[in-house]
């Protein structure tokens, strides 16, 4: 008898890179944009992923743009727990154990009341949807660099306030074309003496020298993307050396138009440099993708193997960070998955 490969979705593993209103379900935003009358442009309103290309300004602007939208379709506290709640599920349904969820909550403060509330309703709803289905999550709170640095260092002051209530990060998001990284270097030492892991993004839109300036300039412990390293093979060793994970996300990448194809993406180039790896989905309302797909993906397009592919989920577990117990579970997992054969190919009569 042929032996069917193992599934993907049964691969236990953890997800460090997911944005919020980016991980919201296509037809939740088709429904919420009905309930308060907010038109969606068709790039959204289809069901299908937009196409676009953010490798130069205009198209980086219009991938904002549709974003902004999608955001503003997010406008009560049964919103939020709607959307972290369906974020939970599918976390679930991918074998995710461990999620760390990416937001800024300055762009919800307008509609919650402030920076403090939202960010309360926002952990208020990580807690609940965690309880509701079994999936460790914690909240990285991200600053956006094309604003004031002044408004990082606040952000980062409140993230460590909430540090024992479900805030583990701090992260920099956003064109990363745009401004240094070293005039957020005061509000990443703030997030890094309360505790907080730092990780923020760099070598997606720019080249290796953004990775070298979130290691030097911003000490980073992870960095979100990191894939343009692959460009400086002493950057790969340094990064292999001190064992920063790179967020990798693979459909993003070509979604934007980083690289053109999937086989592309330098997933391997990272792998056999030693650099650890944990595959994210970035944000698959605009991109199309969860967080499976991306490991279905490194066994499709660049011949990951299981053996391979377990190892991806043993490092996105290494670098979360989920407390001992859920790690110890989850790591247990994925040898079980590799060791299980056919326990580990789903029931095709099953959804
Ligand atoms: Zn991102």
């Amino acid at each position: 008898m042929e032996e069917r490969p193992r599934d993907v979705r049964l691969l236990p593993k953890a997800h460090l890179h997911l944005h919020f209103t980016g991980s919201m379900r296509p037809a939740t935003l088709l429904e919420l944009a009905d309930r308060y009358g907010v038109h969606l442009p068709d790039a959204l309103g289809s069901g299908e992923p937009p196409k676009l290309r953010a490798t130069d300004e205009r198209g980086w602007f219009r991938f904002q743009r549709l974003y902004d939208i999608a955001r503003s379709v997010l406008r009560t506290p049964d919103d939020i727990r709607r959307l972290v709640s369906e974020a939970a599920q599918e976390e679930a349904a991918d074998g995710s154990g461990w999620l760390e969820i990416q937001v800024d909550p300055t762009s919800y403060a307008p509609r919650l009341g402030g920076l403090i509330p939202a960010l309360e309703v926002i952990l208020d709803a990580v807690r609940s949807a965690s309880r509701d289905t079994g999936v460790g999550m914690a909240v990285v709170v991200a600053a956006n660099r094309t604003r004031h640095p002044l408004d990082a260092r606040t952000l980062a002051r409140l993230a460590v306030r909430y540090r024992d209530q479900g805030v583990i990060g701090f992260g920099l998001s956003n064109d990363e074309r745009r401004g240094l990284a070293r005039d957020f270097d005061r509000a990443f030492s703030i997030a890094r003496r309360g505790g907080l892991l730092a990780a923020p993004h760099g070598g997606e839109l720019s080249g290796p020298g953004s990775v070298r300036d979130c290691l030097d300039d911003l000490h980073a412990t992870r960095i979100g993307h990191g894939v343009r390293a692959a460009e400086d093979p002493r950057l790969l060793r340094r990064l292999a050396e001190r064992e920063v994970t790179c967020e990798v996300c693979p459909s993003s990448n070509v979604a934007l138009g980083v690289y053109d194809k999937p086989e592309l993406v330098p997933l391997r180039a990272l792998y056999d440099a030693g650099v650890p790896i944990a595959l994210g989905a970035d944000d698959p309302l605009l991109f199309g993708s969860r967080l499976a797909a991306q490991y279905e993906l490194a066994r499709v397009s660049h011949g990951f193997t299981d053996a391979e592919l377990a190892e991806l989920a043993r490092q996105s577990v290494r670098a979360s960070t989920a407390p001992p117990q859920v790690r110890d579970t989850l790591l247990a997992g994925i040898d079980d998955w590799l060791a299980g054969g056919a326990a580990a190919v789903r029931d095709p009569r099953r959804p």
